[in-house]
């Protein structure tokens, strides 16, 4: 069994659920300038959220995406919570290394912004996947068509498509993060005055909190990319909530202003109470 990491907001239990890790060629995570190495390994990290009556998932792990990918189950039987015991998924955006653990909880129901669902299932999408087009990333290109084909669609009698910013479940605000694909969505969790703000994949390497400028290969609009990274650095100093990625190591952490950019520091899951 994997430990899974456990803290509070408010009244809210939370877990980071580990799915495992996937290896990237470094080039694809981060800019020339900043001098990646040959091959970065990037965490997978899903969010339960039980707010009591309502348990939460944030984003489902990669399923079989890679080698070390797909133990989302093995972190969540740590919890004492079955795959039954989750009624609401909430996907980020449509890449399979969000979306491959979905038929792991059939029962539950599936939210995700309409623009993020209709971008990924129109056909011009596909046909540019499948050519290898629309990254410029070639035959890597094909599993992103292959997750929208066996993970997204098959979902699409259970989830319900957002037009904006949504209360999914008392205190889990749901709102656009748009840049590193269309429809891309960040999570805001607040109970009791305390907050956390999930900011998926708009934050995909702890070097991009001292580099908010710095974008990677897998952001579509890369502009838009870094001016929704520092709006979120924004509020997330001003308010001073906890921040967490699906791709940034650890936990949980609280961001401060730092010189031009942040700085985010990871925390004990004790301290978040
Ligand atoms: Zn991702």
């Amino acid at each position: 069994m994997r430990d899974a990491g456990s803290f509070r907001i408010g009244d809210y239990n939370c877990w980071s659920l580990n799915d495992g890790e996937l290896i990237y060629p470094g080039w694809t995570i981060l800019p020339p300038g900043a001098q990646p190495p040959e091959h970065l390994s990037a965490p997978y990290i899903a969010l339960l959220v039980d707010t009591g009556p309502v348990r939460v998932l944030i984003d489902t792990g990669a399923g079989a995406l890679g080698p070390d990918t797909g133990k989302l189950l093995e972190s969540l039987a740590s919890t004492g919570f079955s795959p039954d015991d989750i009624h609401l998924i909430i996907l980020s955006h449509g890449h399979p290394d969000h979306s491959g653990g979905m038929s792991q909880f059939p029962n539950a129901s599936v939210v995700i912004m309409r623009r993020e669902y209709e971008f990924w299932t129109a056909a011009e999408t596909r046909a540019k996947l499948e050519a290898g087009r629309m990254y410029g990333l070639g035959p890597l290109e094909a599993l992103i068509a292959a997750g929208v084909r066996d993970h997204l669609e098959p979902a699409r009698d259970r989830m319900r498509l957002l037009e904006g910013p949504t209360e999914v479940a008392a205190g889990i605000l749901v709102f656009p993060a748009p840049g590193h694909t269309p429809g891309h969505a960040a999570v805001l969790i607040s109970s009791r005055r305390r907050q956390l703000l999930c900011v998926g994949d708009a934050i995909v390497h702890p070097a991009q909190f001292e580099h908010p400028d710095w974008v990677c290969a897998f952001d579509l609009a890369r502009e838009e990319t870094v001016s929704t990274r520092k709006l979120l650095l924004d509020r997330a100093a001003a308010d001073r909530c906890l921040l967490a990625g699906y791709h940034l190591p650890g936990s949980v952490g609280v961001v401060e202003r730092w010189q031009a950019g942040f700085r985010w520091e990871r925390i004990a899951a004790a301290e978040t109470a």
